[in-house]
């Protein structure tokens, strides 16, 4: 595999052992790290349905209504922010490294 940027091939290593084989005090250990995985807090739009069934079947429709669409708002933006992190994190196993450049690439 070359380098799309020097067009070398030998110093082309995969990111994620390049990063493994780096020290814990190197500085390209926190540069080059996988991104984060984004911890939901699944709990919170749960709770926001929860309490809007129990409004809602308590006779304040409109509250209830209000709560239940907060809740799954909530829900759909945390999948949507977890499934990007996942991707992210997903594609960092995938980069090549060049030590030469250096230049992160997907093969
Ligand atoms: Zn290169």
């Amino acid at each position: 595999m070359n380098c799309p940027t020097c067009g070398e091939s030998s110093q082309v290593l995969k990111l994620e052992e390049f990063w493994r084989s780096l020290s814990q005090d190197a500085e390209l250990k926190r540069d080059l790290a996988q991104p984060p995985s984004y911890a939901a807090q699944w709990l919170v739009p749960l709770g926001l349905i929860v309490l809007g069934f129990i409004v809602l079947t308590s006779g304040g429709v409109g509250a209830g209504l209000l709560l239940l669409l907060a809740g799954l708002g909530t829900g759909a933006w945390m999948w949507r922010a977890s499934a990007a992190a996942e991707e992210a994190r997903e594609r960092w196993r995938r980069l090549l490294y060049c030590r030469r450049c250096p230049a992160q690439f997907e093969p």
